[in-house]
């Protein structure tokens, strides 16, 4: 029998080892992207005549790309954000959305605590000073990060283990989370609250929500002037959750203190982009999950899911279930 085609787009996957190509390999063939960064529609077109399974990176998968393929059965997404997919369209087409739940939480919580300190001490700034042959040490008189109020929007799978790492600073932790139980919560223990008493009262926030048409925008104009002019605001969830407009408007009028930024509007972010300008700002290009440790888990969690789709079990986390009942009763 002919062997299924999957075809990885993502840049990452296999990068520090065989081990999930190699099983991939025994149930299906493999091909790659040969471009060093996310293909755009017409590259897709070319490719996705014939290929059974896709893993993606940020690569936008839309509705044309899915309809204009004809064996497509599968995406697994080597990641957790699954935004750059059109969910709907796949459903419609009865293609399964894998993706790669909580494998990289435990990068992105460090990373957002990295970014923190970063903000607070101007660690960037001065790294750059002192090697402009500067010495300017009271330029950078920062904030102490211990015993202040973090307030977490999101306490998912990053959004618990950023509140478990502010315990080990003494922080107060304030969560707002509309899905989230009491008890969760109080395992950390964090309090909940009101989106705006959170932004009232945090002095770092911290924005751990998916992309979606309920978070589209959630951060504005309006959200910036009720944070403390002392506040710190991160954001290593996607841009497009935050007015970037807005955003600049309040660290260029010093209504906020300053910001931590992982992830843009547009990405990547054009070159004359009014972030870049300022100096309360430390930014970095979307790489909070970028580690070892986690592309390794992402590698083979997409890999057992490929296989075990194509063995005809089910992939382990899945956003549109309702397709396998579709296509195993078929
Ligand atoms: P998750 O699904 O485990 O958690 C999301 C949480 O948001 C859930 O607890 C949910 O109840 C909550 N939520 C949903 N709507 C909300 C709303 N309107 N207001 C407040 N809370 C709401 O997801 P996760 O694994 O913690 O990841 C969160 C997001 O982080 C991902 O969707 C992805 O976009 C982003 N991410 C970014 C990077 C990066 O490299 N910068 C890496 C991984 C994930």
């Amino acid at each position: 029998m002919k062997k299924p085609k999957v075809y990885i787009t993502s840049r990452s996957f296999g990068l520090f080892s065989e081990g999930a190509l190699e099983l991939i390999k025994s149930v299906a063939e493999i091909e790659r992207s040969p471009y060093d960064r996310a293909m755009n529609e017409e590259e897709l077109l070319k490719v996705i005549g014939d290929i059974d399974g896709l893993i993606v990176g940020s690569d936008k998968i839309n509705r044309k790309i899915i309809e204009y393929s004809k064996n497509l059965k599968i995406i697994a997404k080597h990641g957790v954000g699954i935004d750059n997919i059109d969910l709907k369209a796949a459903t419609d087409n009865n293609i399964v959305v894998a993706y790669a739940h909580h494998a990289n939480a435990e990068s992105v919580a460090d990373f957002t605590i990295g970014l923190i300190l970063s903000i607070a001490r101007h660690v960037p700034q001065a790294h750059f000073s002192i090697k402009r042959g500067m010495w300017e040490g009271t330029k950078f008189i920062g904030t102490e990060v211990y015993g202040k109020t973090i307030g977490i929007i999101g306490l998912g799978a990053i959004g618990y283990r950023v509140a478990k790492r502010a315990r080990g600073f003494d922080m107060r932790i304030l969560v707002y989370d509309p899905y989230v139980s009491y008890e969760r919560a109080k395992e950390i223990p964090a309090k909940l609250v009101n989106f705006d008493i959170l932004l009232k009262k945090s002095d770092f926030i911290t924005l751990h929500v998916a992309l979606t048409d309920e978070t589209r925008g959630m951060i504005g104009e309006k959200e910036f002037a009720l944070m403390k002019k002392t506040a710190y605001f991160i954001n290593t969830a996607r841009g497009p959750i935050v007015d970037e407009t807005a955003l600049c408007k309040a660290l260029s009028e010093k209504k906020i203190a300053g910001a931590a930024i992982d992830v843009f509007s547009k990405e990547p972010p054009s070159a004359d982009s009014p972030l870049f300008r300022l100096d309360n700002v430390v930014i970095s290009p979307h790489i909070a999950a970028y580690t070892l440790e986690t592309i390794c888990r992402m590698d083979m969690i997409n890999a057992e899911d490929i296989v075990n789709f194509f063995r005809g079990e089910n992939p382990r986390y899945i956003a549109n279930a309702e397709v396998l009942d579709r296509i195993r009763l078929k």
